[in-house]
């Protein structure tokens, strides 16, 4: 598609937009001056649905009125709560619905399910990660290999961007399984890297994975609700991903996870277990005999925070009534491109986009680098000029046109900003 530049073009591309309607969906927040804000910064923390305070509201009144009734009465009884998550979720993330359960957050996630999935042997024990994986992921992972009374530099491998370059490239991963795959216990990788907004090949590295026997896992913090996923085709063996992020459920929601169909139908599985993955026909017989659940819910241990999961019920229904992932995903690649577009047109010499050019291999996310400028004090300007957006460092401000809430005006009015900014600090 060949762009204009203009913003009556960018309205123009609004007025076609079928997902445009969406946007009043959701709270924009405003600076003290009363403006909206330009907000770029889905990838980080999602805006508020409109609808997340009635759905908030609406068991408040539950308990109110009804107490210990609500787990049992109404339309949506607490107690089967976890179900109506399930299926929406599934499929955001391309999973049988057995297959997800919403619980605790991304890094506790983490922890569980490399209790279950990292299962070190004398000969099989290293992890395979990302060298620039997010600080949480890192340390989870080492913890995890101490935990194991084993020693963190025999243990991890680390696969990074050659020198000079931002990027992961596949064959490099490819040649690090071939290369370590009969000593590689788990490859824990992200779907979406966090700083770059590169998206990885997921199919194929799971592929790859269990050629040479690994356990394949996936942080999906930044994939979810982004890119198109298909967990349970892929065979995946586990995800984690948490719901305030392109997800909108609010500030530090509670996360969710995948584990793959031939590891929940296994009850001999080690997990970290508790009451609320027990048998549910038995569960209130309170016997001392743990009995797994055969689903992700299995790996639950407590009864689940119901205030906490009513927001997920509003962000869900969003996607749902969007179409699902893959309309949302057009619009996305869209945007971006569109972005792309204005940087080349507007920006060149000036801003780096160090994000993958093909649109395949990148979500809504684009990472920006200042070639003549330094990056941090831009940023600071652009956050004075309304434009919500962050920096990451070393280098990259990281900005996300999300296809639930924003336009393509937004996009060309932050190249606009951006612009007039950088041509501000070259006089
Ligand atoms: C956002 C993010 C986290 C945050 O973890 P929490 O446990 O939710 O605080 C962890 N890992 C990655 C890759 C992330 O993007």
């Amino acid at each position: 598609m060949t762009h204009k530049d203009g913003i009556a073009y960018a309205q123009k591309l609004d007025r076609e937009d079928a997902l445009a309607h969406l946007r009043c969906e959701f709270h924009f927040p405003e600076q003290s001056n009363g403006k909206k804000d330009l907000y770029l910064l889905g990838n980080s923390l999602g805006l508020q649905p409109v609808k997340t305070e009635s759905c908030i509201q609406e068991e408040l009144k539950k308990w109110q009125e009804g107490a210990i009734r609500g787990y049992f009465e109404g339309s949506h009884p607490w107690l089967a709560f976890q179900e109506r998550l399930a299926q929406p979720m599934a499929d955001l993330v391309g999973a049988l619905s057995k297959e997800v359960v919403v619980m605790n957050t991304l890094t506790a996630n983490l922890h569980f399910m490399m209790a279950s999935f990292y299962k070190p042997t004398t000969s099989r024990f290293k992890i395979l990660i990302e060298e620039h994986a997010f600080p949480s992921d890192h340390f989870a992972v080492e913890s995890q290999i101490k935990q194991h009374g084993l020693c963190v530099e025999n243990s991890l491998i680390k696969v990074s961007p050659r020198s000079g370059e931002d990027l992961l490239r596949m064959e490099d991963i490819e040649a690090s399984i071939a290369e370590h795959g009969n000593e590689i216990a788990l490859i824990l990788l992200p779907g979406v890297q966090y700083y770059t907004g590169q998206v990885l090949d997921m199919r194929a590295i799971t592929q790859l994975g269990h050629q040479h026997g690994c356990t394949v896992g996936f942080d999906l913090a930044h994939a979810v609700g982004n890119i198109e996923l298909e967990l349970h085709q892929w065979g995946v063996d586990f995800a984690c991903w948490c719901t305030y992020k392109y997800l909108n459920a609010g500030p530090g929601s509670i996360g969710a996870c995948f584990v793959h169909e031939t590891h929940t139908s296994n009850p001999s599985i080690h997990r970290l277990a508790g009451w609320w993955g027990h048998n549910k026909d038995t569960r209130f017989e309170m016997g001392s005999q743990f009995d797994p659940m055969l689903t992700a819910q299995g790996w639950q241990v407590s009864c689940p925070p119901i205030l906490a999961m009513a927001p997920i019920v509003a962000s869900l229904e969003l996607f749902e009534r969007a179409g699902g992932m893959s309309v949302l995903r057009q619009k996305s690649r869209e945007l971006s491109s569109y972005m792309m577009y204005l940087i080349k047109e507007r920006l060149l010499g000036k801003v780096e986009v160090i994000t993958p050019e093909n649109p395949e291999e990148r979500g809504c996310q684009l990472s920006l680098k200042m070639l003549t400028t330094d990056g941090k004090q831009l940023f600071d300007e652009l956050q004075r000029n309304g434009v919500i957006c962050d920096w990451r460092y070393p280098g990259v401000i990281r900005v996300a046109a999300v296809p639930l809430y924003n336009s393509f005006e937004d996009v060309y009015l932050f190249i606009d900003t951006l612009e007039r900014l950088l041509r501000k600090n070259d006089q």
